[in-house]
């Protein structure tokens, strides 16, 4: 037996993988492969428009809402943001909780003025800053939901009328959230979503208002939104894929479903390194990621023992990035808390056989 662990691109709900394999065969029993058809036929329209629609119903998204299925990565989201949203003169606050939060305020002190709000940096990010001031001019404030390498996460939204950007890249249909809080949500597909290749966006129409810089056509979100994701050839299969998860976090009960799965599966290895005295956390307790729970060993040499038994044992995907170090499990939506169960098993009988 095999269990994914992995950080992303990451576990898929094993009926999406069937399905997905099916369509590379005959897709839509069109008797072609998805991959050798057009973007513009009948049945890719047809799943562009579900994958949106699907987006908008989990979200709960009203008309002044677009959604957008991109390339490039949540990186390209770093600049494409405050170039479509900041003038020189704007101001934007962010919030720096990690590398990817980093790499967002490199990227957007190029296009405007950046007040790095609060940051984590000193404790190397174990924990997410709250109380910080934001001021009322801002053109935004940016969030990452959801921090990949350290485990921690957003549990409360911080109380503005300034819209939120937030990169929710790792946690994005993980849990409810308040749509009316965000002027832009954007997350690459291959966490929570589906494979490497798109990248969504969600993007209040009103956000756009009053850039006077060029933006090349393909880095503008008018573009897009006008173009209807299809202004050039999208990443179609990603996209596919992307449809058919979404159809199961649908069927599976929705946002409300997922939250209280993952929060029992969390559960599960979060006590599992309360009880151990080998075993400890990355996170402090109230910012614990229900997504990447990273962890470590307080004795390397033990560390490096314990993966090799994971190894073994076929939980694959576990060693920390190198950032932190240590060991992260993420269990995103579509891993069952039976694997979860696995891993917090091996750890117990490795702790009771050093202990
Ligand atoms: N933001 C977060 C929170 C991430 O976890 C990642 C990737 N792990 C990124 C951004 C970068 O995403 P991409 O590789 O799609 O550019």
């Amino acid at each position: 037996m095999k269990y994914n662990f992995s950080a992303g691109p990451a576990i898929l709900p094993k009926e999406v993988i069937e399905e997905a394999s099916n369509a590379v065969i005959n897709y839509n029993n069109s008797g072609f492969s998805i991959l050798e058809v057009s973007h513009r036929g009948k049945d890719f329209v047809q799943t562009m428009e579900e994958a949106k629609s699907l987006v908008r119903e989990l979200f709960q998204l009203t008309d002044d809402y677009e959604v957008l299925f991109l390339s490039g990565g949540a990186s390209s989201q770093f600049y494409m943001v405050p170039m479509n949203i900041l003038n020189d003169e704007d101001e934007a606050g962010y919030v720096n909780t990690g590398v990817w939060a980093s790499g967002a305020i490199k990227e957007a002190k190029a296009y405007g003025k950046i007040n790095v709000l609060a940051s984590s940096e000193s404790s190397n990010f174990n924990h997410v800053p709250k109380g910080y001031d934001i001021p009322e001019n801002l053109r935004y404030l940016h969030l990452t939901s959801n921090n990949t390498i350290y485990g921690t996460q957003l549990h409360q939204w911080p109380e503005t009328d300034v819209s939120i950007v937030c990169d929710m890249s790792s946690d994005i249909f993980s849990r409810p959230i308040d749509i009316h809080k965000f002027g832009l949500i954007y997350a690459g597909a291959q966490k929570n979503m589906g494979p490497a290749g798109t990248t969504l966006v969600v993007i209040r129409k009103d956000m756009l208002k009053g850039v006077n810089r060029y933006i090349p056509s393909m880095l503008k979100y008018e573009t897009h939104i006008k173009g209807e994701s299809m202004y050039n050839t999208p990443p179609v299969y990603p996209i596919y894929v992307s449809m058919l998860t979404l159809r199961w976090i649908k069927k599976m009960g929705g946002l409300t479903e997922m939250e209280k799965r993952n929060k029992a599966k969390a559960k599960v290895i979060y006590d599992a390194i309360d009880r151990s005295n080998i075993f400890s956390g990355h996170s402090v307790e109230e910012d614990r990621s229900l997504m990447n729970v990273s962890f470590k060993c307080k004795d390397k040499q033990v560390e490096d023992e314990f993966l090799k038994i994971c190894e073994t044992e076929g939980l694959d995907g576990l060693k920390g990035h190198r950032s932190v170090g240590g060991l992260r499990a993420s269990i995103y939506n579509a891993m069952e808390i039976e694997t979860v169960k696995v891993l917090a098993e091996l750890m117990n009988d490795f702790e009771n056989k050093k202990g």
